[in-house]
């Protein structure tokens, strides 16, 4: 019996000073994206003003706004007013610091770059929804598009298989969101009419479908499974912790980014390898 090896998921070649600088890079970028969380549910720009306190509408210097340490050197306090910062910053900020560089040890570099803004995308949608219980169109319908339209130019970010075929890789982006659109709306209509209340909101349709433009058609089938097994898990665990009572809202668009983020560093790789084991297996015994 040959079983496949275990796939290797991170072997670009990529200098180690390069990964130090991937990784300021991130963290800039989640600090970038700490804005957009902030400002775009308040239909604010992202770009102007530039930072300053929300207390007390000072501008922050530059020297205090350097991501992660900034808030580790004024330990959490704002300098001008000393109102607490939240963590949640500094951790957008290093989460991005750590997944860029990954990005780019997992992807060949264009695509790594696609990959940064799709992570991105998923990051802020997540947060506002956890904040606001909605996720903007701007975003989910707006990543739909840029999905189609980046895969036209990187074809590459559909595997290798597609490079060089644009066409190729833009029908497997319509077709991912197509199908992440479609299934779950079929899940929200059903849902919504078994507990005679909204399921999950359409905000929810529309980001699987933004998912499925730059993942392609088989990373919504993965998304959908682990979201609703993460989903659930989570429902259940606040549920016995007293946190929560039954039937409470509890957003669905971090676990919807939460198991795509899986499937792009290789949860979908390892779960086709596990699969192929499995089978192998079940032949192996009959
Ligand atoms: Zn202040």
């Amino acid at each position: 019996m040959h079983l496949p090896p275990f796939p290797t998921l991170f072997q670009q070649p990529v200098p180690p000073l390069f990964l130090v600088f991937l990784a300021a890079v991130g963290g800039c970028v989640g600090s970038f994206l700490n804005v957009c969380i902030y400002r775009i549910p308040l239909g604010l720009s992202v770009v102007r003003p530039g930072s300053h306190c929300h207390a007390c509408g000072r501008p922050i210097p530059p020297q205090w706004n350097l991501p992660v340490l900034g808030w580790l050197l004024l330990r959490g306090r704002a300098r001008c007013c000393g109102v607490r910062i939240d963590v949640r910053y500094a951790l957008v900020e290093a989460a991005m610091a750590l997944l860029v560089p990954l990005l780019f040890l997992r992807y060949p570099p264009l695509s790594a770059t696609v990959f940064v803004l799709f992570l991105s995308g998923l990051v802020v949608a997540s947060l506002i929804d956890i904040d606001h219980f909605l996720i903007p169109d701007r975003l989910s319908i707006g990543g739909a598009i840029a999905g189609c339209l980046l895969a036209a130019l990187v074809p590459a970010i559909h595997g290798p298989a597609y490079d060089g075929r644009p066409w190729a890789a833009f029908n497997q982006s319509l077709g991912g969101a197509f199908l992440g659109g479609f299934l779950l709306w079929g899940v929200v209509v059903l849902g919504s009419k078994a507990l005679k209340k909204e399921a999950m909101g359409l905000g929810d349709v529309k980001l699987l479908a933004a998912i499925g433009a730059f993942l392609g058609w088989q990373a919504v089938l993965f998304v959908i499974m682990l979201s609703s097994f993460l989903g659930s898990g989570f429902g259940g665990a606040m549920i016995l912790l007293r946190r929560q009572v039954w039937g409470s809202r509890i957003p669905y668009g971090p676990f919807l980014a939460l198991a795509a983020v899986v499937w792009l560093f290789g949860g979908g790789t390892l779960w086709q390898v596990l699969f192929q084991w499995w089978r192998q297996g079940m032949v192996g015994i009959l």
